[in-house]
């Protein structure tokens, strides 16, 4: 039985027209409530778990494993998420057997920061390598005051004056706030590992472009876990660290979407870190691709005069930002301009305030715009 109809099986007041569509298709009426539990499929639940952030929730899995239960993504290490996993596993619906095995899809605090705790309580740890040595070396960077590079990076982007002398003052979060330590032991997963886990064999994945080796497993009968690699609803964050400044991650990211949107079939299930389970992998995939796309062309088309990336934030999201919420958009953006100067599209210079200002390198009626369509492009 495929994905979509062990779904229906379940929840019979699916409406089969949309399920069977290759458009983007939510499978869930209502949305969980945190610490909710749905079932997808035999020995399949969504386990809905609070963020304290702008994103509310993240969706861990609960799969029914030999002897306990293998346990994808955890949640971040705050109160929130740990009473709700706690009540979960301790007392709830999954108390009657043991955490066996945690898989942490990709090294970011939502999705691993509680995996040191559930290991030292007795479960394998098993993710890629780039997650393990990503995680572990973040955790070794604890720092009291942002470090020479971090205090580039901001120079670079446009931050300066007063903003700038706050930001050298500014205590920086650590990943080690919503991160347990790291377990020091783990099995790794590769590109093509077939997981057996209950009845079930799951295919590993690789994505880059969100994070480094993000695992997604896809089982033999169309479920496909994503973590942030795939999402319904929004755009996964390629965000630039200050460790690897000149990164392109759009174009990882979009090679990565175009082998995923191979991999689904019409009838594949999604089941994301964020949002609700769908069908219509293909079409989102092929979605996401255009709408980063658009924003490449939109930010191309304004660099007609040199602009930091500061200058630029209002071009890429469509509104002006206030300072305290610009910190991703900030590494987003530059992703962007990244992109654009990797392809020729955009130069760039050093300004006297150590700032970099981007402009086009052909004029308007020499146009190139971004198209994804075309793998050559
Ligand atoms: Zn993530």
């Amino acid at each position: 039985m495929n994905a979509v109809a062990q779904l229906q099986k379940l929840k019979p007041n699916l409406s089969q027209g949309d399920i069977y569509s290759d458009r983007v298709c939510s499978l869930f009426d209502e949305v969980p409530h945190a610490g909710e539990a749905v079932a997808i499929s035999d020995g399949i639940w969504l386990l809905r778990l609070p963020l304290d952030s702008v994103l509310d929730h993240i969706n861990v899995y609960v799969l029914a494993d030999e002897t306990g239960w293998t346990l994808v993504d955890t949640g971040n290490n705050t109160p929130a998420c740990r009473t709700a996993l706690q009540a979960a596993f301790d007392d709830g619906l999954f108390a009657h057997r043991p955490i066996t095995r945690v898989i942490a899809t990709h090294y970011h605090p939502d999705h691993i920061g509680l995996a040191g705790l559930l290991c030292d309580r007795g479960a394998v740890f098993q993710t890629t390598q780039a997650c393990w040595l990503h995680a572990r070396w973040l955790q070794l960077e604890q720092r009291d005051l942002p470090c020479a590079q971090d205090i580039n990076f901001v120079e670079r982007v446009g931050i300066k004056g007063v903003e700038l002398a706050a930001f050298r003052r500014r205590a920086p979060s650590n990943y080690s706030d919503l991160v347990l330590p790291i377990p020091y032991a783990y099995q790794r997963i590769r590109e093509g590992d077939r997981l057996k886990i209950g009845s079930r064999y799951w295919t590993v994945r690789l994505g880059y472009g969100h994070a480094a080796e993000h695992a997604t497993l896809w089982s033999e009968d169309g479920f496909v876990i994503t973590g942030d690699q795939i999402l319904p609803g929004m755009s996964s964050n390629l965000s630039v660290h200050p460790s690897e400044p000149d990164a392109d991650l759009v174009s990882e990211w979009v090679e990565s979407c175009r082998r995923f949107a191979k991999l689904a079939q019409s009838e594949t299930v999604c089941l994301p870190g964020h949002n609700l389970p769908f069908t219509g992998v293909e079409t989102r995939c092929k979605q996401m691709i255009a709408s980063q796309a658009a924003v490449l062309n939109r930010l191309s088309a304004h660099l007609t005069r040199p602009c930091t990336v500061i200058d630029c934030l209002a071009v890429v999201y469509r509104r002006q930002l206030q300072p305290h919420e610009r910190g991703t958009m900030i590494a987003e953006t530059l992703g962007y301009l990244n992109h654009l100067h990797q392809r020729g599209i955009v130069k760039r210079e050093l300004a006297d305030d150590r700032a970099y200002l981007w402009y086009r390198a052909n004029s308007l009626d020499q146009e190139r715009r971004v198209c994804f369509d075309n793998p050559e492009c």
